[in-house]
């Protein structure tokens, strides 16, 4: 093409021409996320947020392995085998709907699945994996504890063997999808280090009541598990990895899905306040019409479109084997932190209708804060980046 031809005209939904990017086959998968979320998400999503409730969780699970979103990013055992980039657009889509419904899928894709995956055996591969993948089993990831967040190598719960099993005793908290889960991938101290297990959840001792007075991701299930002595065969360890290494890869996973979901958020906040701001008028006009509201508009599209392309960028370098952890931590603490700013932004443009559940900009905000805080907080990014930078380690 020369230099002089003329360019395809402004699109205000994608003003970088980031579409382009894009594979027929990475839009068809978009396409049908979007479609689905729009179907079965955006109708109802207001009124389970309101009501801190995920109903029918167990259909909207095994439909989310029906358009193959469900350890999406995984090959072979059922899994749809899909690029980074394809995963991170649904990531996208479904975080556009709401926060919660991300979640249900990164929990159950990018850590119970991936962990079972990356460190199972063959035979927890072919128990677990088709069944997740098809959304018949939910999975959840236990590894925050009540007095351990941050810094897990603190963790207390602990597996012994006992003759040729092993008994897992503790407590985790905040475990998304805990009191729906058929398998909770479990991380515990042991005498040669930190091991994961796979646990049925039907295992005597094993219990997991679910956390109340949430005032973020309400129309996402979090939980507490109990384990009790809980009795489980050599079988049930992940024979694949021993130490913090394991669940850190984990959580690196599904940390790249953040970085993209992050924007979904923030995109259906920008959408809200461009609608809001060209039909809502003050001093006789639209108050999109005033310097103010502009300014903000044009600085929520540059962190928006900015991050998506962040986010295509670090899923071409996982696509390629080349992204490492710092960038992804790079990834998640941009992106968050701007879709909660997008988000906050929003909200002032929607004046007092900005804290009504009829729009879905507060959800999303309050949301973000769950989403700042799990799979490492702005602190910890901001350490693993301070770490790279100067080799000093400021961790403790
Ligand atoms: C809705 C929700 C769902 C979740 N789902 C899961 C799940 O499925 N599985 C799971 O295992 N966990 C889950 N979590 C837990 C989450 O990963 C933790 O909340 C997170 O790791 C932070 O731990 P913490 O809350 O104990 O905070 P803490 O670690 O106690 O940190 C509190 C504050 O201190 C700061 N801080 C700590 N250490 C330092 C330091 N060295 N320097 C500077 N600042 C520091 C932190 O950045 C933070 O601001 C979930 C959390 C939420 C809210």
């Amino acid at each position: 093409m020369s230099a002089s031809a003329k360019p395809p005209p402004f699109d205000p939904a994608d003003p970088l021409g980031l579409d382009e990017l894009l594979e027929p086959e990475d839009l068809a998968v978009r396409d049908t996320v979007r479609a689905w979320a729009a179907d079965r998400v955006l109708p109802e999503v207001a009124g389970w947020y309101e009501k801190g409730e995920l109903p029918g969780i167990r259909e909207l699970a095994r439909e989310l392995g029906g358009i193959g979103a469900l350890g999406m990013s995984l090959d072979g055992y059922g899994c749809a085998g899909a690029s980074a980039v394809q995963y991170g657009l649904a990531c996208l889509e479904l975080e556009a709907a709401d926060s919660g419904i991300r979640s249900l899928v990164s929990v159950q894709g990018s850590l119970a699945m991936y962990a079972i995956h990356r460190f199972g055996s063959e035979e927890q591969k072919r128990e677990w994996l088709p069944r997740m993948a098809a959304g018949e089993v939910i999975g959840c990831f236990g590894l925050t504890e009540p007095d351990v967040g941050s810094d897990p190598a603190a963790m207390r719960t602990h597996a012994k063997k006992d003759g040729t099993d092993w008994v897992l005793s503790g407590r985790k908290m905040w475990i998304t999808n805990g009191s729906v889960a058929g398998v909770a991938v479990v991380w515990a101290r042991t005498d040669e280090g930190i091991r994961g297990f796979a646990v049925p959840t039907g295992t005597p001792g094993f219990s997991a009541p679910e956390i109340k007075h949430k005032w973020s991701l309400r129309a996402s299930v979090t939980s507490e598990l109990v384990l009790d002595g809980v009795r489980l065969p050599a079988d049930a360890v992940l024979p694949g990895v021993t130490g913090l290494k394991g669940p850190l890869s984990c959580l690196s996973h599904a940390r790249y899905g953040i970085v993209w979901g992050a924007m979904g958020a923030a995109r259906s906040c920008f959408e809200a306040a461009v609608d809001y701001a060209t039909s809502r008028e003050q001093f006789g006009r639209p108050i999109g019409g005033f310097q103010l509201t502009q300014a903000k508009l044009a600085d929520m599209a540059v962190e928006l479109h900015k991050g998506i392309l962040l986010a295509h960028h670090l899923g071409r370098r996982m696509d390629a084997g080349r992204l490492r952890p710092e960038q992804v931590s790079f990834g998640k603490l941009n992106n968050v932190r701007e879709a909660l700013d997008i988000c906050r932004t929003a909200r002032t443009i929607l004046g007092a209708n900005g804290i009504s559940l009829e729009y879905p900009v507060m959800r999303h905000a309050t949301n973000l804060e769950s989403v700042l805080t799990y799979e490492g907080t702005v602190e910890m990014h901001q350490l693993v980046l301070g770490k790279a930078l100067t080799g000093l380690d400021a961790f403790r």
